[in-house]
């Protein structure tokens, strides 16, 4: 790997590629091949994904239309009532709902949407964006079926801008109508393989999608230069004790879905696998290097260590990453993730801000120069020393992410 090959596949990616959208496929297309030219074995792995078609999207307060684009997978309807805004969620606040439209400072979560259909809410009202940026850009966003549970009421998403007017204006009623055709695709994860001297392996992984305005650069092609820099490095190498599986996954930004059908299809090959070391956002100009362990407290202190002895800095914790190591970690599989977390005002990601200019070839080279090295110590050992073992305090934080367990309130 080098500037000029990290400059070429930013180039060639540079666009949207949403989960289940040609450009997905074209990506993993484009994937393939790089990983080919390297000499891996590659093949391609497809799983089903939900999607929609939106026809119509109306917001109206007060009979004055407001821009808005309607949520995938909320079903077809329409609805008219109060709005209420609520920024907080606690019983007393949930009582208010009743009824009404509901404006959320957060995205649809899975236990505030249940409580607050519960509580009577017809319909839902989030925004993103930014009420300082030039942009009035709105998201495509989806109610994914884990979370909804088929429970469907319109719901549709704003600027930031437009979600400060209403609350200002405090119109007495407001009304959503969505209409859309639901289907099912498919998204696809890229496998590209090192055999090493043992049918043990070491997987890697980093998802190539994006959301629907963002171009991905950091999030993440940048992880996906970084598994084919690592590929560069340690085939040269070949073959390692473990082998080396590279899984270029889909569908990460709709809920992890590439790395879940992933370690569902795999479930008893799982056994061979361990260690997932997955990367997600590197590379930036600006930002702190982490290392999120989801797996016993001694792979933290190794990195630690290793970290201190070359004077790499590393802000590390033991804890579950919002990321495709996840699905690993819960199918027993020990875990990390690594990534580079640029501070907000310098680097945003999930909108038309995550473009190559965030990033700087020579500190991706580095970053992959660090997570070769890890990973090559981990690969070429005469056995893995991490336990197989996901302690306590993961499995806990495991089966509240995966929604399993709820959060004990604060
Ligand atoms: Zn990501």
């Amino acid at each position: 790997m080098n500037q000029e090959t990290i400059r070429e596949i930013l180039n060639r990616t540079d666009r949207v590629r949403c989960s289940g959208s040609a450009e997905e496929k074209e990506t993993a297309a484009y994937l393939e091949s790089l990983c080919r030219e390297r000499g891996a074995n590659v093949y391609r792995e497809s799983f089903e994904v939900d999607v929609a078609e939106v026809h119509t999207a109306k917001l109206t307060a007060d009979g004055r239309e407001i821009p808005c684009i309607g949520y995938t997978l909320c079903g077809s309807g329409s609805v008219e009532a109060p709005l209420c805004y609520l920024p907080n969620t606690d019983k007393a606040s949930l009582c208010l709902a009743q009824g009404k439209i509901v404006l959320l400072d957060t995205g649809i979560t899975y236990w505030v949407y249940h409580d607050l259909l519960d509580a009577g809410a017809v319909g839902f009202i989030t925004y993103d964006g930014d009420v300082h940026y030039e942009d009035r850009d709105i998201d495509r966003k989806r109610l994914r079926p884990y979370v909804s549970l088929g429970r469907k009421v319109p719901c549709v998403n704003i600027n930031a801008k437009d979600a400060f007017a209403l609350v200002q204006a405090a119109p007495a009623t407001v009304a959503i109508r969505v209409e859309q055709t639901e289907s099912v695709t498919t998204s696809q994860n890229v496998i590209a393989e090192i055999p090493g001297r043992t049918d043990e392996w070491i997987a890697l992984t980093a998802h190539y999608d994006t959301t629907p305005l963002s171009h991905g650069a950091y999030d993440n092609m940048s992880g996906c230069i970084g598994l084919l820099g690592i590929l560069d490095a340690l085939k040269e190498k070949a073959p390692l004790r473990y082998g080396l599986r590279f899984i270029f996954c889909g569908s990460e930004e709709i809920g992890l879905l590439g790395s879940k059908a992933y370690t569902a299809a795999h479930e008893k090959d799982l056994e061979k696998i361990a260690l997932n070391i997955n990367l997600d956002m590197i590379g930036t100009y600006m930002g702190r290097f982490i290392a999120c362990v989801s797996a016993e407290d001694k792979l933290l202190h190794y990195l630690e260590y290793m970290c201190a002895l070359r004077g790499w800095g590393l802000a590390g914790r033991q804890d579950v990453y919002s990321s495709d190591s996840t699905p690993f970690a819960d199918n027993g599989v020990p875990a990390l993730s690594f990534a580079r977390i640029a501070p907000k005002s310098q680097a945003t990601i999930h909108n038309r801000y995550d473009t190559k200019a965030l990033l700087s070839e020579e500190q991706l080279l580095a970053d992959i120069g660090f997570i070769a090295d890890f990973t090559q110590s981990m690969a070429d050992a005469v056995r893995c020393p991490v336990s197989k073992d996901i302690p306590e305090n993961i499995q806990n934080k495991l089966d509240e992410y995966l929604l399993r367990k709820r959060k004990k309130e604060n």
